[in-house]
């Protein structure tokens, strides 16, 4: 593998400058501590960063490689069952990594499903990814990792794992995930990926349902030295879409990414939200509704749509977010670069001066921008607003309101002085 160009000076110098600034907002103790034993090894995972925002750092590819899955979860962002009719095949898949890894700004994919360890050519592909000099991070429920496979996709160039995490409470990780023994084997396949030195990361979806773990699962990234925590929260889609009633009020919104911000201070693991581009803002003390002069994203981007991300599916269409699905492009028809250099749909998303309603007119749009997918959701246009923007909306996102009524209220984080927020 070449390693030159992720430890170039000018990489280098944005990712710690964004650690840098994480550090000055959040109170971050650990910095020293994550400097020395886990900012060499991140440094390939999060190759070509240009800075910090949703869904890790932008920018790198995501392939959904197949809808296949051996679980059920309930908030899944796809309707993963068996494979689709029209997934791209092996050879397709290759060709479509040999155009990925022609493009200078991509350097890292992540392989996502579905469940991608059930696709039979999957290491195929890996190693296909490998001989072009791509990054390869795996997104997976963990629960087909052993020890072995762990080594074996080590070997197969896999540098970084995510993993699907919904409590530290087996009951409710299994109850989401629909498994009595998802959680047990999630655990097993966080540490054989640790032990055969993976960067892990911990993906969680926070929901009415185990909202107020969050603080329970950051501390359980924190104890296992997680390199990443990323809180997804449900943009209702695919499976999800049938949870709607699930999905965060702007008050939880809130509270979450105020949780995060506490509890980074006293954690060594990165956390950063996904689909609540408004802890950018709220990072930088700007979440408050007084006038001030917009800010320049020079190193938090905020929403990765248009920018930062390609979400490829797996019949070859390119998304710019897993949770907005529209798309720019076939790698069947049209060039990966082509699709991303010059879709619509890629090209307004990168222009936020394209934003409408209080997201269009708003100081913070460079460094938060509005959740694209929670957007669409809400009116079918995913330039719109943002509805789960605490600073100008309360309550339920339009698409929530007509699920709601004889629900429980969402379960609530602890209040942020509690002694339970001390890790
Ligand atoms: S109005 Fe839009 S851009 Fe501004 S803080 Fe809210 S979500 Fe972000
Ligand atoms: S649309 Fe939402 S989930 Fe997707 S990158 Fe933007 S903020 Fe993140």
């Amino acid at each position: 593998m070449t390693l030159s160009p992720y430890f170039a000076v000018g990489n280098l110098q944005r990712q710690l400058r964004a650690a840098l600034r994480m550090r000055k907002a959040t109170g971050w103790r650990h910095f020293g501590a994550w400097l020395r034993s886990n900012a060499i090894r991140s440094v390939p995972v999060s190759a070509g960063a240009i800075g910090m925002g949703c869904i890790g750092f932008g920018r790198h590819a995501v392939w959904e490689v197949t809808e296949a899955c051996n679980l059920r979860c309930r908030h899944c962002h796809a309707t993963s069952s068996s494979a689709g009719p029209n997934e791209l095949t092996t050879e397709e898949g290759k060709r479509f990594l040999d155009q990925l890894a022609a493009m200078p700004e991509f350097r890292m994919l992540a392989f996502s499903g579905g469940e991608p360890l059930v696709r039979k050519d999957i290491d195929e592909l890996l190693a296909h990814s490998t001989r072009r000099g791509l990054v390869n991070v795996i997104a997976t429920n963990g629960t087909l990792i052993d020890d072995a496979r762990a080594r074996e996709l080590r070997k197969l160039g896999v540098r970084g794992i995510a993993v699907g995490f919904d409590s530290t409470d087996p009951e409710i990780h299994n109850a989401i995930r629909r498994s009595p023994t998802a959680f047990d084997r999630a655990l097993r396949g966080i540490q054989s990926c640790k032990a055969a030195g993976m960067v892990v990361q911990i993906n969680y979806t926070a929901m009415r349902e185990n909202l107020a773990t969050l603080p329970d699962v950051i501390r359980f990234c924190h104890d296992i030295r997680a390199d990443i925590m990323l809180c997804y929260q449900l943009v209702p889609m695919g499976r999800g879409s049938s949870i709607v009633a699930s999905a965060l009020t702007a008050e939880d919104n809130q509270q979450l990414v105020q949780t995060i911000r506490t509890l980074q201070r006293d954690a060594i693991t990165i956390v950063e939200p996904v689909a609540a581009p408004q802890y950018w803002a709220h990072l930088l003390d700007r979440d408050d509704t007084t006038a001030k002069p917009e800010e320049p994203s020079d190193t938090f981007h905020g929403c990765a749509a248009g920018w930062g991300l390609m979400y490829v599916k797996p019949d070859g269409h390119v998304w710019p977010c897993p949770f907005i699905p529209i798309s720019g492009g076939s790698v069947r028809d049209r060039t990966l670069s082509d699709i991303w250099q010059r879709s619509e749909i890629f090209l307004s998303l990168r222009d936020r001066s394209k934003l409408k309603g209080t997201c269009g007119s708003c100081e913070n749009r460079n460094i938060c921008g509005g959740c694209r997918g929670k957007a669409y959701a809400t009116c079918g246009d995913p330039l719109a607003e943002d509805p789960c923007c605490y600073l100008h909306h309360r309550g339920l996102p339009a698409y929530q309101q007509e699920f709601t009524s004889g629900h429980e209220q969402p379960a609530r984080l602890p209040v942020l002085d509690s002694p339970a927020l001390q890790l």
